[in-house]
């Protein structure tokens, strides 16, 4: 974007704040897809691990994709932004954007200190895009700001919301629904066009809009997928107040191509480190705008009183008490294939059973170290899924790995001391957990009576 307009190579260079999730996964995409890419985060142990061939987050695939692209020099990592935006046609903010304490919007101060930082180190035309999810009207805060801190600059901005799911990331960004791209000037429109056309050029849709528009579509996407979790977990609820199967209703409902089978699985709450932050977010726009988000406000509502209700399971199962019991907990992510446990609702049961006097013994495959960082002493920390079981009270599964749901029912029944499972997500078919001969609760499905409630 040197000497506008676009430049005739069709590689970009690009700088990508932020290296979690969104942007390690985003940065190494683009560069597989052609581009030259500089990611930056500010803390140096990322950088030093990146550095060494390290990935800092657990994620299916990114090493071997971050490890391709380094090697061919179109991946670097710095901890340097003037470095990382030396040249750079593109400028990409992925940085968090947690949920502001005082009033459930997101906090967007590590966003604009990323902007003032863009600001500073920049001193040739670029497209500063926002990918990280900020409410309506972000796009323009960027834009002042970016202006107040260097008056002299040429720069666009844009907005390219990101959709990827953690633990499906990487096929998420090679091959996306779609590719939404706000933007106010034919130049960025074309610039940004660019820097994705090794993806359209496979067919993968751009969706080219304003900016407002962009950053709305996220959120719009995230509170409707909520919806839909919210509905169905209430839906559950109701079964198991009035009978019925809630696997044959979502089975029902979800064939309607309408409706689709996405997103109605009953669970204990949607959780991680987008929905609960986003339908805040959404309500708080609402709020600020006149123009209440009602529907948000009751899915949010629906989902705070789950892990209550995942919790009075658990206690049910236990015969009305966990107090003095052991608890085996499996999973602590809020969701397989991650180590991400940020508002996971596993947590939060785990916190609540030891508030009760449980004694909670934990394992994940991959959360363990990030949910030491939540729980603290609060649980005891198993090295396996064998561990954990042994000798347990009640087995409660809270994500659906694959290691638990693989797992033979005998072997939970060889190691449990009293054989009862609560399942979180629906992992078993109740019919064949009775045959093992373990009692089973799960979520808006007949439940199973444990043979033995306490150690013969
Ligand atoms: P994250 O917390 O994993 O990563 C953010 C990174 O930015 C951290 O490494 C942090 O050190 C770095 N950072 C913060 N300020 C910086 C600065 N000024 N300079 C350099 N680095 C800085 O966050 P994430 O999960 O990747 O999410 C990023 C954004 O993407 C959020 O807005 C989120 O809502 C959105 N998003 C996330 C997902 C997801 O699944 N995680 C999916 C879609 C969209």
């Amino acid at each position: 974007m040197h000497d506008m307009p676009l430049p005739e190579r069709s590689a970009l260079k690009l700088a990508v704040i932020g290296t979690g999730y969104v942007g390690l996964v985003s940065g190494a995409c683009l560069a597989e897809a052609g581009h030259h890419v500089i990611c930056v985060d500010q803390v140096p142990a990322k950088i030093e691990k990146l550095r060494a061939g390290l990935i800092p987050i657990y994620e299916p695939g990114l090493d071997e994709v971050v490890h391709r692209n380094a090697a061919a020099g179109r991946l670097g990592f710095t901890t340097n932004i003037a470095e990382a935006v030396s040249g750079a046609d593109i400028v990409m903010i992925a940085v968090g954007t947690p949920t502001r304490k005082l009033d459930g919007n997101a906090d967007l101060q590590y966003v604009f200190a990323a902007s003032r930082d863009i600001a500073r180190a920049l001193s040739h035309p670029a497209v500063i895009v926002t990918k990280s999810t900020v409410p309506a009207g972000t796009g323009m805060e960027i834009k002042r700001i970016i202006a107040r801190e260097n008056p002299t600059l040429d720069f666009d901005i844009a907005s390219n919301p990101e959709f990827l799911r953690e633990g499906n990331a990487l096929s998420d960004f090679m091959k996306p629904d779609r590719i939404v791209v706000g933007t106010e000037t034919e130049r960025a429109r074309a610039m940004m066009e660019a820097l994705y056309r090794p993806f359209t050029a496979q067919g993968f849709e751009l969706i080219s809009t304003d900016i407002v528009s962009a950053e709305l579509i996220k959120y719009a996407a995230n509170t409707f997928l909520a919806t839909k979790v919210s509905f169905i977990n209430e839906m559950a609820d109701i079964c198991e107040k009035v009978g019925g199967n809630i696997s044959d209703i979502s089975r029902g409902m979800g064939s309607d191509k309408r409706i689709g089978r996405a997103f109605l699985q009953p669970g204990p709450g949607y959780g991680g480190s987008c929905f609960p932050k986003d339908t805040l977010a959404m309500v708080h726009i609402g709020e600020k705008a006149l123009s209440p988000a009602t529907i948000v406000e009751a899915v949010i509502a629906v989902n705070r009183a789950r892990p209550h209700r995942m919790v009075a399971k658990v206690v049910a199962a236990a015969g009305g008490d966990v107090r003095g019991k052991t608890v085996a907990l499996l999973g602590l992510t809020f969701k397989p294939e991650t180590d991400d446990v940020r508002d996971s609702v596993a947590v939060l049961v785990a916190e609540q059973l030891a508030g009760q006097g449980a004694l909670v013994r934990a394992y994940d495959p991959q959360g363990m170290d990030h949910a030491r960082e939540l729980l603290g002493e609060a649980v005891d920390y198993a090295p396996s899924m064998d561990a954990a079981l042994d000798r347990a009270d009640l087995c409660v599964l809270a994500t659906e790995w694959r290691e638990f749901a693989e797992r033979p029912l005998a072997d939970y029944k060889r190691l449990l001391r009293t054989p009862m499972i609560v399942d979180f997500r629906n992992v078993f078919v109740p019919a064949e957990v009775a045959k093992a001969g373990l009692g089973y609760l799960s979520i808006g499905r007949a439940g199973v009576p444990a043979p033995e409630l306490l150690p013969a």
